[in-house]
């Protein structure tokens, strides 16, 4: 009864944020939670059939929303938190939206995108029976603390559910330091190019051995610490992928093709956009899906229907084309900048930092990031404009990496902030920023759009 309770009182609370014009992904999930400590235990016990965790830094919106198409595709109902509410009362929330009023939810899996810091959490309640890690970076750092604090509780975690088959990208040195004491069962997915990634100077966390602590010798980065990894002094390596992405790039175009380990299973998709964290989220979403016994027709389709979500370097046009991109930690910066950087047209960048909760109150993590990226193409910069709630400290790290005070703008607020990109002489406008200022600024760009569509395309998230 308390249980049926719960549900209806959330259901009416997300109606009626709904209708207030607000997004409101968790608050119905922790009303729920309040009221029934157990509720998202009895939701995962209803899933017919998988479920599916996708968890790490960087990449687990998009590469849960992947291998949620993909299940979509194969003719399976899947219950998804697809816009991103990672913490427990966000998977609450997407199971309530997807109940009847007594709580009674159809679905053969369940594809739930979770927090890192969350997992322990959430595995007291839900036992998956995959779980994707995407990657391990310095996040927030006081709500994740360390990389080293973090793995191990999420080793901790692993621990309470021992049958469950993890999926973990072999290029990430700081998730292959988590299996020898894990007696699960673990395939792993990496990239196999030679080609350069541009990821040379950019912040590499984790490049040191975690097992004896030497420096860990790369014969290839990728993007930030991942790559083709050896300890010289104890013999820790990147092991042999399970699911191989290879790349093959021509003019415009980038293809990539991922291999199973049984040569039948063979994936070929066309790139959109030349950046690498797009690479490893197809590739983690592709060797889930082929641990899932997926066709690789049904794993193609499923990609092509496949859309990103907002925020997702979403492109507008207003006068002039605008992308617009979350990017919320230092690889995820410094991927996006990278990005800018091979923009030859001139532009406006704008850099947007708040310091809610949700987006870290620490924001040391500014001086890890690699802004001086942009000043190697400064000459093409016509202005940086920063906004946000700390947007005094976005700015002096800009002067720090040498941007010309003639150049830096700081405006108070959001709207001021897409005015000066709109009214800024340029070719191209560029929107980088961290999670919430993402759905206002949004809303404006969308608003004043001249193009029906927008066309995003995959990104860090
Ligand atoms: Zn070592």
């Amino acid at each position: 009864m308390r249980r049926i309770l719960a549900i209806m009182i959330a259901k009416i609370t997300i109606a009626l944020v709904k209708l207030m014009g607000h997004r409101g992904s968790n608050i119905g999930g922790e009303l729920a939670l309040r009221m029934c400590s157990d509720i998202l235990a009895w939701f995962g016990s209803q899933v017919k059939d998988k479920i599916i965790f996708v968890t790490g830094t960087n990449g687990k919106t998009s590469t849960n929303n992947m291998i949620y198409s993909i299940i979509r595709e194969s003719g399976h109902s899947c219950i998804c938190n697809r816009l991103g509410a990672n913490l427990d009362s966000g998977l609450i929330s997407a199971f309530i939206n997807n109940s009847s009023i007594f709580g009674h939810i159809d679905a053969d899996y369940a594809c739930l995108e979770v927090d890192e810091a969350s997992l322990a959490k959430v595995m007291v309640h839900i036992k998956p029976h995959i779980i994707v890690f995407t990657n391990i970076f310095r996040d927030q750092l006081d709500r994740y603390s360390e990389i080293d604090v973090l793995l191990n509780r999420i080793k901790k975690s692993l621990k309470t559910s021992q049958d469950t088959v993890l999926l973990i990208n072999a290029d990430d040195p700081s998730l292959v330091s988590l299996e020898a004491s894990l007696p699960h069962v673990k395939y792993y997915y990496g990239v196999e190019t030679a080609a350069d990634m541009g990821s040379e100077d950019m912040a590499k966390d984790s490049v040191f051995c975690k097992k004896c602590g030497c420096r860990l010798h790369y014969d290839h980065y990728y993007y930030g610490q991942l790559g083709h990894y050896v300890c010289k002094k104890c013999g820790f390596k990147r092991p042999i992928p399970d699911f191989k992405a290879f790349i093959q790039d021509s003019e415009e175009k980038r293809k990539l093709t991922v291999v199973g380990k049984d040569k039948n299973f063979k994936v070929e998709v066309d790139m959109d956009i030349n950046d690498t964290y797009s690479i490893y989220n197809t590739l983690a979403a592709v060797s889930c899906a082929a641990l899932m016994k997926n066709t690789p027709e049904t794993v193609l389709c499923g990609l092509e229907s496949y859309r990103p979500q907002v925020g997702r370097m979403e492109k507008f046009y207003i006068g002039k084309p605008i992308t617009l991109n979350l990017a919320k930690n230092p690889v995820g910066f410094n991927e996006s900048m990278k990005i800018v950087s091979q923009d030859e047209n001139s532009k406006i960048i704008a850099i947007g930092v708040n310091d809610f909760p949700q987006d870290g109150c620490d924001v040391s993590w500014l001086w890890d990031t690699n802004f001086e990226i942009l000043l190697e193409v400064d000459d093409t910069i016509e202005n940086y404009t920063v906004f946000g709630r700390r947007r005094y400290d976005m700015a002096l790290r800009l002067k720090y990496a040498g941007v010309d005070e003639n150049k830096l703008t700081v405006v108070d607020t959001v709207f001021d902030a897409v005015d000066n990109v709109l009214k800024t002489k340029s070719d191209v406008g560029y929107i980088l920023l961290n999670y919430s200022l993402l759905f206002d600024t949004q809303k404006i760009l969308k608003g004043r759009n001249e193009d029906d569509k927008t066309h995003p395309v995959p990104s860090v998230s």
